[in-house]
């Protein structure tokens, strides 16, 4: 299995189904924001596409991507996490998630917020395996950012 060992056997196991059963795996045909991200360090790739809809917020999801466990399925809980959230608003949870894994500790309340991504803190021990963990959220970020660029 490609995940570190020494991740808490929980955190293993959440990864591993993510990574055996992607959510959201495939490609929209029509979306409003897309982007690609690519890790050279493990080879690991994430395509990002995301639909809006009436109000602005985000109705559609999708990836594809290959490369190493941590990576697709860190990308499979973000979009799990996307539906109905506002471009504002998603951004708010990568900037989170980007602080989780520089290190910061997250409240309780935090945690049952963000559900099965949490899983992912167990990945701050191996830190040449955390810009796997951050691919699915960078991408987003410039999918996002790409969107107001040309939206403005
Ligand atoms: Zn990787």
């Amino acid at each position: 299995m490609q995940t570190p060992d020494g991740l808490d056997d929980l955190y293993q196991e959440i990864i591993i189904d993510h990574y055996k059963s992607p959510r959201n795996k495939g490609t929209l045909a029509h979306a409003d924001l897309r982007s690609e991200g690519f890790n050279p360090f493990c080879g690991d790739q994430v395509i990002l596409g995301l639909g809006l809809g009436a109000d602005g917020r985000i109705d559609e999801v999708a990836f594809e991507g290959q490369g190493c466990s941590i990576s697709q399925a860190s990308a499979s809980m973000l979009t799990g996490q996307l539906k109905g959230m506002s471009l504002d608003e998603a951004e708010a949870l990568v900037k989170t998630f980007k602080g989780i894994m520089a290190g910061d500790e997250l409240s309780d309340e935090q945690e049952e917020e963000l559900g099965e991504i949490a899983a992912l803190q167990g990945v701050r021990q191996f830190p040449i395996r955390i810009k796997c963990a951050l691919l699915g959220w960078t991408t987003l970020q410039d999918a996002i950012a790409e969107y107001r660029k040309t939206h403005a």
